[in-house]
């Protein structure tokens, strides 16, 4: 469906690997000043004195995490970038290194490795990351990418998953179910595309989610916001697998049970068209969709005066007794015991 923007299709044959890295990573320079030595050696060298450094890596194989019969290929190397960069705004930290690790087999063109490598320039840039090494290798399988990241932290301010008490408040960034119902009707697209080559879809009305699935953004702003508001939230995690499966990860983590108000939801309207399209119940995206990288936390009571009005942050429940277990309240009084069925249920 979607053609390298770019003609000339360069075999990669004609480089050769050391060529190759050195073309790829020649527009990346370094801006942050914890990261001390970068591409060009055995390995980088990265520190930032008195804070504690944390380390998250992704892996992502062609065919099981994104389909590149509706991805851009610049799309991708954003989205491979920013899914990483969550899990340690999940941490309330911000990253500041990268590295980028891919196989490719001949099938791809030097072309294609440049769109890849414009799009991760251009999430390093967003996110103010700095590109300081990988690893490039053939593949016979298709593509893979594997990301790593790494940030510094002050140890009072790091936030995981197991500091909720009851009675914590438990609040979402943004809107959920987006990604999902988004991944809904690229699918849609490419099957209808199959089938007839020549029809020229009109997406419009549904950019709001294909944007979403295609070219997620982390919440970067959401960690600036709690630390403006001086708010360090008892725990945390970002969105990946879907609000119910992040719940319950909460909940094993820091031992105590959720109540959390299907009301309090907040779904995006575009969300609810499409899901009134597809026959969708938004609650279920919402809770099994997956792919928002939103951040899900819990705040003590006492800083809900501080949190109550902004609006891109919802109070969707609060913690309580483990014996309880999580429940999802629904608009009838009705209680549902959350399930982690994750996005998988849906294929
Ligand atoms: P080595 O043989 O020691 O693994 P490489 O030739 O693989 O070294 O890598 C040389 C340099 O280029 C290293 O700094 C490495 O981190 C970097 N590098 C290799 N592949 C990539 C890539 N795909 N993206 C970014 N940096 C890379
Ligand atoms: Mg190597």
């Amino acid at each position: 469906m979607l053609e390298n923007k770019k003609s000339p299709n360069t075999p990669l044959s004609s480089l050769g690997e050391f060529a190759l890295i050195e073309h790829l990573t020649k527009k990346f320079s370094l801006t942050n000043k914890s990261s001390l030595l970068g591409i060009g050696d055995d390995a980088a060298i990265i520190n930032d004195k008195d804070k504690l450094t944390l380390i998250t890596t992704d892996l992502l194989i062609e065919g099981v995490h994104f389909d590149l019969g509706y991805v851009p290929l610049k799309h991708l190397g954003y989205k491979s970038v920013v899914v990483n960069l969550s899990d340690l705004y999940a941490m309330n930290i911000y990253p500041s290194q990268i590295t980028t690790s891919i196989a490719v087999s001949n099938r791809f063109s030097l072309e294609a490795l440049e769109e890849i490598y414009e799009g991760i320039q251009l999430a390093c840039k967003n996110y103010n990351v700095d590109l300081v090494g990988g690893d490039t290798t053939s593949s016979k399988t298709g593509l893979i990418i594997s990301i790593t990241a790494a940030g510094f932290g002050d140890k009072n301010r790091i936030v995981n998953r197991k500091g909720a008490k009851e009675n914590d408040l438990l609040v979402v960034s943004g809107d959920l179910g987006g990604a999902y119902v988004g991944l809904q009707v690229l699918e849609r697209e490419k099957a209808v595309f199959k089938v007839n080559p020549n029809t020229q879809p009109d997406l419009s009305k549904y950019s709001y989610c294909i944007e979403k699935q295609l070219k997620p953004e982390a919440r970067k702003d959401v960690i600036k916001l709690l630390d403006d508001l001086e708010v360090i939230p008892t725990s945390m995690i970002d969105i990946s697998d879907g609000l119910s499966s992040e719940i319950l990860h909460l909940s094993k983590s820091s031992n105590v049970g959720f109540h959390l108000f299907e009301e309090k939801i907040p779904i995006d309207p575009h969300v609810s068209l499409i899901c009134e399209e597809f026959k969708f119940n938004s609650t279920v995206a919402a809770l099994n969709g997956g792919e928002d990288y939103e951040l899900l936390f819990t705040i003590s009571q006492n800083d809900f005066d501080k949190i109550k009005d902004h609006p891109y942050l919802t109070i969707i429940g609060h913690a309580c007794d483990k014996k309880i277990g999580c429940q999802m309240i629904t608009g009838l009084g009705q209680q549902i015991e959350l399930t982690a069925q994750g996005w998988q249920s849906f294929s």
